[in-house]
């Protein structure tokens, strides 16, 4: 059986809704996406000739707050993909617990064939197109695959060119431009917080664990660096050119000075190559899929001998992975919790703007800290009480979160 990423997540949902015994009411008013809005990006190319991409952007459900997601550029985006993120990001921010909705956005492009100049134009024009249905209380992006704080600062500086001056509009802004302290890090560092608290919870330790780190972008490098700090051991990682592996861990802040300067983790001196598919069976404690989704399957799922799978990516695991995973006894910790720390953050930046007054990193990071301890210990309590796994239990948590503000909003 193979899905599509909007089935799949919905598939995940309905495991929680038949383990919360939810009605169909209840299914209908929290499968249903709010809006989706699909434009043609018509722009200048430096050739002198004309590109045409399309963006979209899907707002899932607000019922907790603004709309919230991030923005990704890659040649695989489609409305399907667009729409499952959209919904994963609702529950996300109900499991971190922090008061927006979700949504997500995307163009469907290869960012790597377009210069800076065409990848500014096609940004400002996205913005144009969609700003009526964006701002800083109505739905606030922030980076994802491909985007980085550079284009959200665009996004920045088109939307209040338009609207007058909003930092609150985007998250994940740089730094000396209305972005928060050690936001480019919390998603890596939240993922860390994730299992740390998983591996806790049956008396394990980070240090001498061992990782494998599909994808070496914002989230998998920045993890890889804060595992390193903790003493645990990174024996592989890869990057869209390949990977590499260290029986005895990866020297990473000289593999980071290494992917700096080539552009790529490949060739790092004294390490093995390995191949990407390779890379999510080598042996090691933890499997990190930090990088495309569907990348677990029914047909690598028997080969993974990692003993638990940290979702850092968005919708790494195929349902057919995922029953192979409960079978094995493979404990999966879903994307809604562990990559949640990005958006936690997101909300910390977007607190700051409105405040107009910014957070040290220390305060930033200790309050990003309680939010992930806090969502382990709800999703620790929903597995207890339902007797499910770990994405079930983060699921339901979430579905409970957003259905209760249904409720008490009313339908309207
Ligand atoms: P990024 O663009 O910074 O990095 C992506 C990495 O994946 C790069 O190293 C790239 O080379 C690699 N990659 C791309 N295609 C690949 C392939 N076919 N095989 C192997 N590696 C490949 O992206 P990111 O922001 O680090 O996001 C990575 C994942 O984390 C995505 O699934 C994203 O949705 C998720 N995520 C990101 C954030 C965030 O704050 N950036 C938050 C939550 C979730």
């Amino acid at each position: 059986m193979t899905m599509n990423a909007y089935a799949t997540t919905n598939h995940y949902l309905e495991q929680a809704f038949s383990a919360l015994k939810l009605g169909e009411r209840y299914e209908t008013l929290l499968l249903t996406p709010t809006r989706e809005i699909r434009v043609e990006l018509v722009i200048q190319m430096d050739d002198g000739g004309v590109g045409n991409f399309i963006g979209y952007r899907v707002q899932h459900d607000n019922s907790r707050g603004p709309f919230k997601g991030g923005l990704r550029y890659h040649p695989e985006v489609d409305l399907d993909e667009v729409r499952s993120l959209a919904s994963l990001m609702t529950w996300k921010t109900a499991v971190a617990n922090v008061p927006f909705g979700g949504a997500k956005g995307g163009i469907h492009v290869d960012p790597n064939r377009l210069s800076k100049r065409e990848l500014e134009r096609l940004t400002r024009r996205f913005v144009q197109q969609i700003d009526v249905a964006i701002g800083p209380t109505t739905d606030i992006p922030a980076p994802d695959m491909n985007t980085n704080a550079r284009v959200m600062a665009w996004i920045f500086d088109e939307y209040s060119r338009r609207h007058g001056f909003n930092p609150g509009v985007v998250t994940g802004k740089p730094v000396e431009l209305h972005g928060s302290y050690g936001r480019e890090a919390a998603t890596g560092r939240g993922c860390l917080i994730a299992i740390r608290e998983v591996l806790a919870a049956s008396g394990r330790k980070l240090l001498g664990t061992s990782f494998a780190i599909q994808g070496f972008g914002n989230v998998g490098s920045w993890l890889a660096r804060l595992l390193h700090e903790a003493g645990a051991k990174v024996v592989a990682v890869s990057d869209i050119k390949g990977g590499v592996h260290a029986g005895d861990g990866l020297d990473v802040p000289a593999l980071l000075d290494h992917a700096r300067a080539t552009g790529s983790v490949i060739d790092f001196p004294g390490s093995r190559s390995i191949s990407n598919d390779d890379l999510l069976i080598a042996d090691c404690d933890v499997l990190v899929p930090a990088a495309l989704g569907h990348v677990l399957t029914g047909a690598n799922a028997p080969h993974v001998r990692a003993k638990y799978v940290l979702e850092a990516a968005n919708g790494p695991t195929t349902i057919e992975a995922d029953d192979i995973f409960r079978q094995r006894g493979v404990v999966c910790i879903p994307d809604i919790y562990a990559n949640a720390g990005g958006v936690t953050v997101s909300y910390f930046e977007w607190t700051q703007n409105i405040q107009k007054f910014r957070w040290a990193e220390a305060q930033v990071n200790a309050a990003l800290e309680q939010h992930m301890v806090d969502a382990h210990q709800g999703i620790a309590r929903s597995m207890k009480e339902l007797g499910c796994s770990m994405r079930t239990a983060a699921f339901a948590l979430a579905v409970l979160r957003v259905k209760e503000a249904t409720d008490t909003r009313g339908l309207g």
